[in-house]
């Protein structure tokens, strides 16, 4: 079950905080080797590239010319990659062959890039110690099966080394937290209002609303500007009251492309979002939705209601818990956005959840999302916000759009 409290094991000098209520074993679905580029440091490049894989009877029929290509400067400058295994046509890494590792099943497991070795574990190194949680883009991870991660010590120091070896003290910056533009958090402060929110999501049979609803407002007590109301129920149902307004939708059908792009060319590339492509999207496009090659409209998808069904709320309560607490969702664990803004862009990521997986329903002209949608449409997301980059201007946008409170409660009342 989730909990306030987590375990600390103190491995090789490292404090490393586990998260209770996940479990993950590797069930060899061959799910985790979709969707992205693998990256590989200088010495994986060499090691796998040395193999002439044109001679190889499975992999002869790969472009090898291409299908391995040198980081740009930007990409790696804050990590040990050089290089990167091109993912192909249909998205999965040229090297799983009938859902296996074929290095891994001809070389042996020291042959596979590290990350490979890593996979779905994930480490972030914060000033209070390195905090682990898993990949949702794991079957394993989504539907929680496998070995509580607590009772896995000797793997985590494994896979921990593994990723002291792979990332630097440079690849993630904490000095400059702030809870809203103008306003730095001390990291001990943070650490105590992220003990509330925790408490929030981890109450139990609370919903998915409810919960952001909870921590949205104890953003804005520790910010000093408590919400406008009697207590928070006011402030929530004043505000789904109101109709959305249309930048709210574009603000939406903007990032429901980036995440969710219908350009397949996209489809397995990293989200690089350029500010100001975004503004003229805003201005231009109108707000639709698209699932393969239909086009839905905001009220159209909002207008099918959110299944009542506890084991979707479990699974959307634990990707909650685990970006908050692997602290994947502002600072240093994502593009240096205030706390504030960035735990609204994780709410505008679970609305869009709830988009993706009502437009996949509606497809297959099922009256609701099941728990597949819903699976599928947490996995995409894990996937594009996992290498989300944001430029300079783009992060100043995302502070301005990202910070309004009504906005936020606006959109939580209709969605869910
Ligand atoms: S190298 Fe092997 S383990 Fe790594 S992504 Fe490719 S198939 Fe998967």
């Amino acid at each position: 079950m989730l909990s306030t409290t987590h375990t600390t094991l103190d491995i090789d000098g490292s404090r490393l905080h586990v998260p209770q209520g996940f479990n993950y074993s590797c069930s060899g679905c061959g799910r985790c080797c979709k969707g992205v580029a693998v990256p590989m440091t200088q010495e994986d490049y060499e090691r796998v590239s040395a193999i002439d894989w044109s001679k190889d009877e499975a992999t002869a029929g790969f472009d090898w010319e291409r299908q391995f290509r040198q980081l740009g400067k930007k990409e790696n400058d804050s990590t040990t990659y050089t290089h990167a295994i091109r993912p192909t046509d249909t998205g999965h890494c040229p090297f799983l062959i009938n859902n296996l590792c074929h290095i891994h099943a001809k070389y042996g497991e020291h042959v596979k890039p590290l990350i490979c070795g890593l996979f779905p574990y994930s480490f972030n190194r914060t000033p209070s110690g390195v905090y682990l949680t898993v990949s949702f883009r794991s079957n394993a991870v989504l539907a929680n099966t496998g070995t509580p991660l607590a009772e896995q010590p000797d793997t985590l120091a494994e896979k921990l080394r593994v990723y002291e070896t792979l990332y630097n003290a440079r690849s993630t910056i904490w000095d400059q937290c702030k809870l809203t533009v103008d306003k730095p958090i001390i990291w001990d402060d943070y650490l105590k209002l992220e003990e509330r929110l925790i408490g929030a999501i981890v109450k139990p049979d609370a919903k998915i609303k409810q919960i952001f609803e909870d921590c949205i407002a104890i953003l804005f007590a520790e910010l000093g500007r408590p919400l406008p109301a009697s207590n928070n129920g006011d402030f929530f149902a004043k505000a789904g009251a109101m109709p959305i307004k249309g930048a709210d939708k574009k603000f939406l059908s903007q990032l429901y492309e980036l995440y969710y792009p219908s350009d397949p060319r996209m489809v397995n590339r990293d989200v690089i979002f350029n500010g100001i492509s975004f503004a003229l999207g805003l201005a231009f496009k109108g707000p639709k939705f698209r699932y393969i090659n239909k086009s839905y409209s905001f009220e159209t998808l909002m207008a099918v209601p959110w299944p009542e069904d506890r084991e979707i709320n479990d699974l959307l309560v634990r990707f909650l818990y685990s970006r908050v607490f692997g602290k994947w969702y502002f600072g240093g664990g994502f593009a240096q956005l205030s706390v504030i803004s960035g735990f609204h862009h994780l709410l505008l990521s679970f609305i869009l959840i709830r988009l993706h997986a009502t437009a996949s329903a509606l497809y297959r002209g099922e009256p609701k999302a099941s728990m597949l949608d819903v699976m599928t449409s947490v996995r995409q997301i894990e996937e594009k916000i996992s290498v989300a980059e944001l430029d300079g201007y783009s992060a100043a946008l995302w502070e301005l759009m990202l910070f309004s409170p009504g906005r936020m409660a606006r959109l939580l009342q209709k969605a869910f």
